[in-house]
């Protein structure tokens, strides 16, 4: 017995107008892992129910029990499960050499390693221990960071403390304030 008929049997409710197809009906996450996360993009911290199927994900909508959005997500939130799967994402690293008009594919390790190489050279060609007026500052002018508001609390910590306290990396910042 559907969950329908189910329903309209519990409140003595007849005769039945309910088709057995649509009686037998099932939303798509019916059966499905439950894992409760938070929205990626914003400092509200929206809680999600991300649906999984044999290890896919198949959905993710607000979370009902959250406090903070009783269920809803914004546009943004709402369309989660297209940053994870979306034929349009790029999936491999881009590089425009200098006064290149083209883009190149390149392998991820060869990015970190040029990444790391150029972050290194900068910082000992930039780094001071203090400024003009000989006040101890610590810093590098010459690097700045920008991060995205689908980076999570461990990675902005990581962030934080590597490119702030460990390299004195001054402009650190998040697209979500430009
Ligand atoms: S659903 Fe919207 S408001 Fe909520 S955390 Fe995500 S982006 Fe922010």
């Amino acid at each position: 017995m559907g969950l329908l008929t189910q329903l309209r049997n519990h409140i003595g409710m007849k005769p039945n107008p309910i088709s057995r197809s649509t009686d037998e009906m099932r939303p798509r996450t019916d059966g499905a892992d439950v894992t409760v996360s938070v929205c990626p993009y914003c400092a509200v911290g929206c809680s999600q129910l991300v649906y999984a199927k044999q290890g896919r994900i198949i959905d993710i909508e607000g979370n009902y029990d959250s406090p903070i959005n009783g269920g809803t997500l914004c546009p943004k939130g709402a369309a989660t499960y297209g940053l994870l799967h979306n034929p349009h994402r790029e999936t491999t690293v881009k590089y425009r050499a200098p006064y290149s008009d083209h883009w190149e594919e390149r392998p991820l390790e060869w990015a970190m390693d040029r990444i790391a190489e150029r972050v290194k050279q900068t910082r000992d060609a930039t780094y001071e221990e203090t400024d003009e007026n000989g006040v101890p500052v610590m810093r590098t002018l010459g690097i700045g960071h920008l991060g995205g508001a689908t980076l999570d609390n461990e990675e902005n910590y990581l962030i934080k403390k590597l490119f702030t306290g460990g390299l004195g990396i001054v402009a650190i910042e998040n697209q979500a304030r430009i």
